[in-house]
Parts: C-alpha cells; sequence; structure tokens
C-alpha cells in the first residue's frame, strides 16, 4: 500500500470511530439526577393572591417618559393599596418613598453582619395604544378573573411579582419567620420608560450604596417558566431561564449634510441616497456571533432533555460551534443570543416632496453583548461606513451587564427551586434581551439574577405591552410559595 492510501484508511477509521463513539454518546447525554428532596407542602391564599392582584390591576399606575403626562395620584394609591392590603407588612417592615414614586421596604434581620437580599418588582405598566382599547377580552385595567385567566394590564409584566412578593412576605410575617439577613423590597415606578435616566430603580440602588449597603442578591423579573413542547425535539418541558446578563442598548444617529435645494435639478445622490449607502453598510457587517458559555450551558441541557436526534445533535457542542453559529445567525429569535444585533429604525430626509434634503439622518439601535461596549459600536460604525462625510453621533445608551456568576448560593437555591417546584423545567442560565431594573444594583450586588416564578406559554408572552395581556390563574399561587420558599433559604439558609 502506499502513504497514500495509508492516510486515507487512517481518516476514515477516525471518522467510523467518531461517529461511534458520538452515537453511544448521545444514547448517554442524560439529564443530570439532582437527588433533591421533595418541598414540604407551602400554606399559601390563593383566593387572596388572586384577589390582590386584580385589585392592584385595577389601579393604572401607567409610566411616560413625559412628567407631566403621569397621572401621580395612582402611584399614590397603589402604594396606599398596599399599605391597607398588607398590615402586617406595614406595621413590621420600614418604608421609605424614594425619588418620585418607588418605594424602598425593609425588613430587618437578626443578624446585621450578614448581607441583605433583595427583590425587585416595578409599580409601573404600559399603557394600552389608543384605539385598540376595545380589542381587549376584558377590559386592560379591570382585573377580571374568569376561573382560567386573570386579565389585564400588568398581569405578567409585572403587578404579578410584586404582589406574589408581598403575599409571601405577609404570609412568612403571619407563621412567626424572622430573617436573619435584612429583606429589602424595591418597587420601582419608571422601569417601563425607555431612558437611560430613569429614576426609580437607580435612586434606590444609589440610596443603598450611599448607606454603605452591599446585597448578597437580588431577584427581578426576566425569565420564566416558558412551555417547551416541541415535536421531535422536546416533549412537554418547561424552559426555566434564569437571567444572569442583560444585553447593552445603545441608538446612534448617523447623517450627511448636503446643500439641498430645489428637486427639479438634483445631484446624482441626495443627502437620502448617501445615507442609503452607509445604511447598507452597516447592515452589510453584522457583529460577529459569540456562543458564550451561558449558551453552551443552556444548549447542552435542553440537548440533554431532548429526543435521540437532539442529544446526537448537541451532545458535541463544542465541536458543533461553528455550525451552531452559522445556523443561529440566520434566525432573528437566535441571532440575538449570540451576538450584538443592529437594527436601522428611524430615517429622516427633507419635509417635502420636490426639496432636496438639507440633512438626512437615520437612528441605528444595537442591543449589545456583554462584552462589547457603547465605545466598541461607535468604533464599528466609523471602521464600516466608508463615506467619512456621514456623521456618526451617539444619542442614548446604556451599557449590557456583566454576567452574575452560575456557582453563587443565590444562583443555586433559584435553580433548585425552578426543578423542585416543576420536574419538568429544564433549567438554564441565560440572557435577557430586553433592559429591566436590575441593572442599576451592579453597584451593590454581584449576584443579580432575573426569573419570575410562573408558568407561562409563548402565547401568553405575546401578549405582554400587547393586548389581552394575562395570567392563568393557576401559576399564581406557585409564585407565592416560590418567594415564601426563595425568602426561608436565602435569608436564613433554611
Ligand atoms: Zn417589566
Amino acid at each position: 500500500m502506499e502513504l497514500w492510501q495509508y492516510i486515507l484508511y487512517g481518516v476514515g477509521a477516525l471518522l467510523c470511530a467518531f461517529v461511534v463513539v458520538t452515537l453511544i454518546r448521545a444514547a448517554f447525554f442524560n439529564e443530570k439526577k439532582l437527588d433533591l428532596p421533595p418541598l414540604p407542602d407551602e400554606d399559601v391564599d390563593v383566593d387572596r393572591a388572586l384577589e390582590s392582584l386584580s385589585s392592584a390591576i385595577q389601579i393604572p399606575t401607567i409610566s411616560y417618559p413625559e412628567h407631566e403626562k403621569v397621572d401621580w395620584a395612582q402611584f399614590a394609591a397603589f402604594r396606599e393599596f398596599l399599605v391597607e392590603r398588607y398590615p402586617r407588612i406595614t406595621q413590621t417592615l420600614t418604608r421609605e418613598l424614594v425619588g418620585e414614586a418607588s418605594v424602598l421596604y425593609r425588613w430587618a434581620g437578626t443578624d446585621p453582619s450578614l448581607d441583605p437580599i433583595a427583590l425587585l418588582s416595578h409599580q409601573d405598566v404600559v399603557p394600552v395604544t389608543p384605539g385598540t382599547e376595545g380589542d381587549w377580552t376584558h377590559p386592560p385595567f379591570s382585573g377580571h378573573n374568569d376561573g382560567e385567566f386573570l386579565w389585564g394590564r400588568g398581569s405578567l409584566d409585572m403587578k404579578n411579582h410584586l404582589i406574589c412578593v408581598m403575599e409571601a412576605v405577609e404570609k412568612l410575617i403571619a407563621e412567626g419567620f424572622t430573617p436573619a439577613r435584612d429583606v429589602y423590597l424595591c418597587f420601582g415606578h419608571d422601569e417601563e420608560v425607555v431612558a437611560s435616566d430613569a429614576a426609580g430603580a437607580k435612586s434606590i440602588a444609589e440610596l443603598l450604596k450611599s448607606r454603605g449597603i452591599h446585597l448578597d442578591s437580588v431577584i427581578d423579573e426576566g425569565g420564566a417558566w416558558l412551555k417547551a413542547n416541541v415535536p421531535h425535539v422536546l416533549n412537554d418541558r418547561w424552559l426555566a431561564g434564569i437571567g444572569i446578563s442583560e444585553k447593552g442598548y445603545v441608538d446612534f444617529e448617523i447623517s450627511v449634510a448636503a446643500k439641498g435645494g430645489h428637486s427639479s435639478a438634483p445631484p446624482n445622490h441626495s443627502a437620502l441616497g448617501e445615507l442609503a449607502v452607509a445604511i447598507a453598510d452597516v447592515e452589510k457587517h453584522q457583529f460577529k456571533p459569540k456562543l458564550f458559555p451561558f449558551m453552551t450551558q443552556l444548549l447542552a441541557n435542553v440537548g440533554r432533555a431532548g429526543t435521540y436526534p437532539v442529544k446526537l445533535l448537541l451532545c458535541n457542542v463544542w465541536l458543533l460551534k461553528p455550525v451552531i453559529k452559522a445556523v443561529m445567525r440566520r434566525i432573528p429569535m437566535a441571532a440575538c443570543m449570540v451576538r450584538t444585533t443592529t437594527a436601522a429604525t428611524m430615517a429622516e430626509g427633507s419635509p417635502a416632496c420636490n426639496v432636496l434634503p438639507q440633512k438626512a439622518s437615520a437612528i441605528f439601535n444595537f442591543r449589545m453583548m456583554p462584552g462589547t461596549t457603547i465605545a466598541d459600536v461607535e468604533r464599528h460604525l466609523h471602521r464600516v461606513i466608508r463615506n467619512k462625510n456621514v456623521q456618526i453621533q451617539f444619542v442614548k445608551g446604556k451599557e449590557a451587564s456583566p454576567f452574575s456568576p452560575t456557582d453563587s448560593r443565590a444562583f443555586k437555591v433559584m435553580a433548585e427551586l425552578c426543578k423542585q417546584m416543576n420536574a419538568n423545567s429544564i433549567v438554564a442560565p441565560y440572557l435577557v434581551m430586553g433592559g429591566t431594573d436590575a441593572c442599576f444594583y451592579e453597584i451593590v450586588c454581584e449576584n443579580v439574577n432575573r426569573f419570575s416564578p410562573f408558568e407561562i406559554t409563548a402565547e401568553l408572552m405575546g401578549c405582554t405591552h400587547a393586548t389581552n395581556e394575562r395570567i392563568p390563574i393557576a401559576t399564581v399561587g406557585g409564585g407565592v410559595a416560590f418567594f415564601k420558599r426563595y425568602i426561608r433559604k436565602l435569608a436564613n439558609n433554611e
């Protein structure tokens, strides 16, 4: 045999061995069995919690970027509602008004040497798009309970979370529980207002910092139990994504100045034409996808829970990284999890059909992966836009959050509770695509996690910020039980 034949046979044998090893590996690529004891039953008054949530929804605490547009009396009414509805909390915890309408509760612990924990929620909701009120099956601020769902703005984002925290604390006090660590309840008032100077959560975090407080952990909205029933991939599972970071956000305006004039004697390219080329330049140069450790962990956990073909594919994530990235970058819903996204959003030219623009501009909105900064994005724009007459102007932005560790006590408690409370959970760390109040607490905490303990379908998820926002009433009791257990475990190691 000649040398090339030896090489060919050698390569063939290696490939065969690899296929055989993968086939066997996939067969044993199963979920790790966690040896967790069953949780004792939790005393939860579900009817009371549902009534509380319904009442909370009926107070339209809508936030707007324009201060004068906000009905501050509704926020005052909401605070008053909390005071009256939760007499034990009112008696036992201290309460401070922070900024315009944010609330900070402190439940004093018995051991001041321990770092406190914080549970976050926002009181505000987004408005109902004018003209769509009639599209709702039940009015958006009715808090109507039809026996299956509780309807209304805030039922998922996130008065459900806030009310379940309050119900849990009220019940724990009634049961005689005293925390060892201080427990803070931080309820901002302007999370839904997209502005980098959102004042509520930021003010609370800065207040805590000014008092020299360092938090053991923070829990806020972000992930949830999301129904995952994909034929031939996952059978009747729930994806419990615990958000350990959130993407950054930045808007840049790109613009071209020109002489303008009458459109009857135009140059070959108007300012708008030049701008169009620049927009194409930016869209052509997308940020490179990267599989962060959280993503490989998420894929591996899904693989372990999946059908055999899925196991076959995902038991070798390390090897298939280039293929996975190539596939994910083609699907917008997947691409946003592996790369900094680029979206051209608003464009403007001249004010009339027969007027050449004196300035043409467009906005690019980027959502950055952790590790990519606003300055990186600006450098990227300067590099990829070939026309150097194009002006690049920062508008507003917020850096991406660092990743919270997944080996912290807080993450472990959450992951275990997810598994114990829903045996069909696939628990994994994940990256929150939108913004939350949680990011402001990075100045006082390293363990910032984002999870709402509710079982939700993708369809319901689509109703947040939209028409027919509603929560299945069957998941509300679990929310209260989750927070009772979470507080006991994290504040007292019970
Ligand atoms: Zn929210």
